[in-house]
């Protein structure tokens, strides 16, 4: 089991170095990136928190959620009973896009595969994609809006969506619903 947990870690740090030393590959967003962000927390995390990219402070940290963004993720997982080291977090990108557009699909399939190979390590037993653009890869066609805060099943995966911590940054309201559901994310789990 120890040595699992080792060997768990180490295919997980290989992950990142390669994401890490991934430039050049002829994409503007990882080419124009300060450092590509490839995620932090445990090998055996129960529960995997998806994002969308990279912003400016991930860019310049080389650290997922790092921002205000993050300061509402630690928050929301604390009212899961969940702490930040526990779980692990990532983005469905892995570079900045510059000015903080919205990642183009060209760009989002050229970073897919390494999101694969992590959720392949670590099999999380729960996956939260927070956010439109993260619910789409796991489950194209189902609405935000409808589906956050709800245990979904999905191509054997086991979803939990629930709205990007930024969009309570822009409206304020949603903070209440992301906090309840902080609240059944506790419960499903
Ligand atoms: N927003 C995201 O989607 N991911 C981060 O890492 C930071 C902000």
């Amino acid at each position: 089991m120890g040595e699992d947990v080792t060997e768990q870690q180490q295919l997980l740090d290989a992950i990142a170095a390669e994401i890490r030393a991934h430039v050049p590959c002829g994409f503007e967003i990882c080419e124009q990136a300060t450092n590509l962000v490839p995620g932090e927390g445990s090998a055996t995390a129960p529960v995997v928190v998806v994002g969308e990219a990279p912003g400016a402070n991930e860019d310049a940290q080389g650290r997922p959620f790092v921002g205000r963004a993050g300061a509402i993720l630690d928050d929301l997982l604390l009212a899961a009973g969940l702490a930040r080291e526990e779980v692990f977090i990532t983005n469905v990108v892995k570079a900045r896009p510059p000015g903080n557009r919205d990642p183009r699909a060209d760009e989002v399939a050229h970073h897919l595969p390494f999101l694969d190979a992590q959720l392949e390590v670590i099999r999380p037993r729960l996956l939260v994609p927070l956010g439109r653009h993260a619910l789409k890869r796991f489950a194209p066609g189902l609405a935000i809006g409808e589906v956050h805060g709800h245990v979904i099943e999905r191509d054997g995966r086991t979803l939990f969506p629930m709205y990007h911590p930024a969009a309570a940054l822009h409206n304020p309201r949603l903070m209440t619903t992301l906090a309840d559901d902080a609240r059944a994310l506790r419960q499903a789990l």
